[in-house]
């Protein structure tokens, strides 16, 4: 198993991410090379999740494997999109929507509760690989920024100030880190954490991240998440 340390500074250095992207909100014309970023990202995760973290799992719950994939995948569902009537990547412009008080903290426990998993994908990675774990770490990473952009300008649309937007940004970081912690704490979960948490990635992969990028126009968006794919693909195959 990879030490606590390097772990812990990696869930550490996902959380921060989610924070820098709850920032980068206050800076003006980054939208663009958001859309880039969220393409080449969700190129990435769908790799990573189909490549690697279905098969280790299948190794890993066995016959358990397909149930717990699929719960991963449905609650997620149910945690952005079903909970709550108006989630989608990329800055939040339908302030109409948010109008009703606690619909913007409602979408962010929902968001939240994604990035656990992101953390308990990372933990249950290393858990079983130094490869693995580093390859989910990547595959999470890149869609940090975006994430933390979406939450924070949910706060900004839904008539919040920037210290909300920023904090509830830092809010997903701080679930990324716990979910990480319980996996530390708890080794034996990971049996389950990695299948589950390859349910939640192929989710967000599938329905969070492409979609919002095939909404784009310009055909550098379909090649950069191809390319994507074939850089994950690439790096499982380095010495
Ligand atoms: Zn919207
Ligand atoms: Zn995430």
């Amino acid at each position: 198993m990879a030490s606590l340390s390097l772990v812990l500074t990696l869930g550490l250095v996902a959380a921060l991410a989610n924070l820098a992207g709850g920032l980068l909100l206050l800076r003006r014309g980054v939208q663009r090379y958001l859309h880039a970023f969220i393409a080449f990202g969700a190129g990435f995760l769908i790799a990573v999740a189909i490549a690697d973290m279905l098969p280790e799992s299948f190794q890993q719950a066995g016959a358990a494997a397909p149930l717990l994939i699929l719960a991963g995948f449905c609650g997620v569902h149910i945690l952005e999109h079903t909970l709550i009537p108006h989630f989608h990547f990329g800055e939040e412009t339908h302030a109409h929507e948010f109008l009703h008080a606690g619909a913007a903290y409602s979408l962010t426990f929902g968001l939240a509760a994604h990035t656990f998993f992101d953390g308990i994908a990372i933990a249950s990675g290393f858990a079983f690989s130094g490869n693995l774990g580093w390859l989910i770490f990547a595959g999470v990473l890149l869609h940090k920024l975006p994430e933390g952009f979406t939450v924070g300008s949910v706060m900004l649309a839904s008539g919040r100030g920037r210290s909300l937007a920023v904090g509830a940004a830092a809010l997903l970081g701080v679930s990324t880190l716990a979910g990480v912690v319980v996996i530390r704490v708890l080794p034996a979960l990971a049996h389950y954490g990695l299948p589950i948490s390859a349910g939640v990635a192929l989710y967000v992969a599938a329905t969070d991240l492409l979609p919002e990028v095939n909404r784009e126009h310009g055909l550098q968006y379909r090649l950069l998440f191809l390319l994507g794919v074939a850089v994950m693909l690439l790096c499982t195959r380095l010495p």
